[in-house]
């Protein structure tokens, strides 16, 4: 079995910064690997291109291109917010607005994203909307660890269940429906 559309591939790697030399950005290990459905657009797609047709045991090693991971630092990411954005129950919480903090936040259309605490200066706070990778190549090397046939209900969901490795609220929030993974 093969690493390619609809099945569940599990793979341990060490992600490092801008090449085999750069700093460990994450490192992942056999009692708790990246298990994905295959095919599904969850992941970079040049990251499972990369990976396409490799089986249980092989090793693995690629750079990734900042364009093809998580784009260019943009400079209209990096904006000004009142720091009303900061009260809970109409206190502004002072442990939440610190420089150096990255905070979760919701855009306009209700995306979820996180924002870093750059500078905080009379009523407003500056803050940086780009994601902590952009900007930056991204060397992965690992071992493909596990290849299995998708269950029905995961292929229905677009997701894989079971072992933790996915968060079944979401099931409910997103798709209506719930699901049976434990
Ligand atoms: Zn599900």
């Amino acid at each position: 079995m093969i690493a390619e559309k609809d099945n569940v591939v599990s793979i341990v790697y060490e992600l490092r910064s801008g090449s085999k030399d750069g700093d460990i950005v994450e490192s992942l290990t056999p009692d708790n690997p990246l298990t994905f459905l295959y095919g599904t657009g969850g992941l970079l797609p040049k990251f499972e291109e990369n990976l396409n047709g490799l089986s249980a045991g092989d090793s693995f090693e690629f750079l990734l291109n900042s364009e093809d991971a998580y784009g260019p630092v943009v400079e209209t990411a990096v904006v000004h917010v009142p720091k009303t954005v900061f009260e809970v129950e109409g206190k502004i919480d002072e442990t939440l607005m610190q420089v150096g903090n990255t905070v979760p936040m919701m855009d306009a259309e209700g995306r979820r994203l996180n924002g870093k605490v750059i500078a905080i200066e009379g009523g407003a706070v500056e803050m940086d909307f780009n994601h902590p990778m952009a900007g930056s190549d991204l060397h992965f090397s690992g071992k493909v660890t596990e290849i299995r046939n998708a269950t029905e209900e995961e292929l229905t969901h677009k997701h894989v269940h079971g072992n933790g490795s996915h968060d079944c609220g979401s099931c409910d929030d997103n798709k209506g429906h719930s699901c049976s993974c434990g």
